[in-house]
């Protein structure tokens, strides 16, 4: 059976207060927020954009779906995991404060925001999936501790996986640095000798003494390396490097770790994507870049893979042709949607009711 898909046309032109009311009608219209059992946490699962990004879902726009939550009796908090790569979002009170930067306060969303520490052991929690290229999934826990899971994703571009939306923000997105690592490569961090200056910062944090120093250079076993990617962190010339596609798997994984997320989540989560402000590149990209197709408008749905299908569908459309292949034309985004239904996540075919 198709699943269905809502969806509320914007424009370019629609200032925030329209775009919030079209979002309004569309989320009490399509009732994919009524699963939320009252009394129930609701962690919204959100990107809050790297420094010099503005694609991000406005913050604005997160009060009306937290009111919503809050009207259906859930209590709603904003979420992110930290990322792999160094930037203002690499540990949580940098993020936490980027966040709140770029207007995602309480005054503005009604709600708090929790950035969890990942280098803090109870924030981390491991899911056994067994699938073909994860068996373990290293996540953030407070995406599976809390009962019900809101994900709101900007729908665009993105140079490993052709598009990002509601499959990535999960996948990838609710990943630990380790598990973003896992996703991301196959192979320990290698070194840019010449830019290495010997400080020993990467083999003081490395928890598995992989790294030494010798003659002033940081030099990696791989054997002994676990890919915790601490050592990225906190490299103070960027001289430790990571194969981010290494094999070309990063969407089959990125698949994988969103089942860990939607496992025992059957009728507990929903998903809105915002197809406006379609950038090139993905909102982790510390600049602007550019826009490569018109708003399409804002899609709910509680089937994962529909809503990201339906939105690739929407914008392909009013492109006339596969824009994201256009622009990425090495990558095949379609491949991450038609492994998530593979292994379950949803359905590639659906009914789309416009409102
Ligand atoms: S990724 Fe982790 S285990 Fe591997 S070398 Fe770096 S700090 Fe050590
Ligand atoms: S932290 Fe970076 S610069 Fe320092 S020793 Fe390690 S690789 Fe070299």
């Amino acid at each position: 059976m198709k699943s269905k898909v809502y969806f509320i046309p914007t424009k370019g032109s629609d200032s925030t207060a329209v775009i919030n009311e079209k979002l309004k009608s569309l989320l009490d219209k399509s009732n994919v927020l009524d699963f939320i059992t009252k009394g129930n946490k609701v962690a919204v699962k959100l990107h809050f954009g790297e420094e010099g990004n503005t694609g991000f879902v406005n913050p604005e726009h997160l009060r009306v779906i937290c009111d919503e939550i809050t009207g259906n009796g859930g209590s709603a908090f904003l979420s992110d995991a930290n990322t792999l790569y160094r930037g203002r979002r690499l540990n949580s009170a940098d993020h936490l404060k980027l966040a709140y930067e770029h207007g995602f306060t309480k005054k503005v969303t009604g709600v708090n925001l929790v950035i969890p520490d990942d280098t803090k052991k109870e924030n981390v929690i491991s899911i056994r999936i067994n699938q073909k290229f994860i068996k373990e999934a290293k996540v953030a826990r407070v995406f599976v501790d809390t009962e019900d899971l809101i994900v709101v994703s900007h729908f665009k571009g993105h140079i490993l996986t052709g598009f990002g939306g509601a499959l990535k923000n999960i996948g990838m997105g609710c990943a630990t640095r380790e598990g973003k690592l896992a996703q991301h490569c196959d192979a320990a961090p290698v070194v840019y000798s010449e830019r290495c200056i010997g400080c020993g910062k990467c083999a003081k944090i490395c928890p598995a003494s992989a790294i030494v120093i010798k003659n002033k250079k940081s030099v990696v076993d791989n054997l002994k390396c676990i890919g915790c990617a601490s050592c990225l962190a906190v490299c103070p010339t960027l001289a430790m490097f990571i194969d981010f596609n290494a094999g070309g798997k990063v969407q089959y994984k990125m698949a994988e770790y969103a089942l860990a997320i939607m496992k025992g989540r059957k009728n507990k989560s929903g998903f809105i994507n915002f197809a406006v402000k379609i950038n090139k590149e993905c909102d982790c990209w510390g600049l602007e870049n550019p826009r490569i197709a018109p708003d399409v408008g804002i899609l709910a749905s509680n089937d994962l893979v529909s809503i990201d299908k339906a939105s690739l569908d929407l914008v392909n459309k009013v492109c006339g042709k596969d824009i994201f292949k256009a622009v990425h034309p090495d990558q095949d985004g379609l491949r991450q949607l038609e492994y998530a239904q593979e292994i379950g996540l949803g359905n590639l075919d659906y009914e789309l009711v416009e409102l």
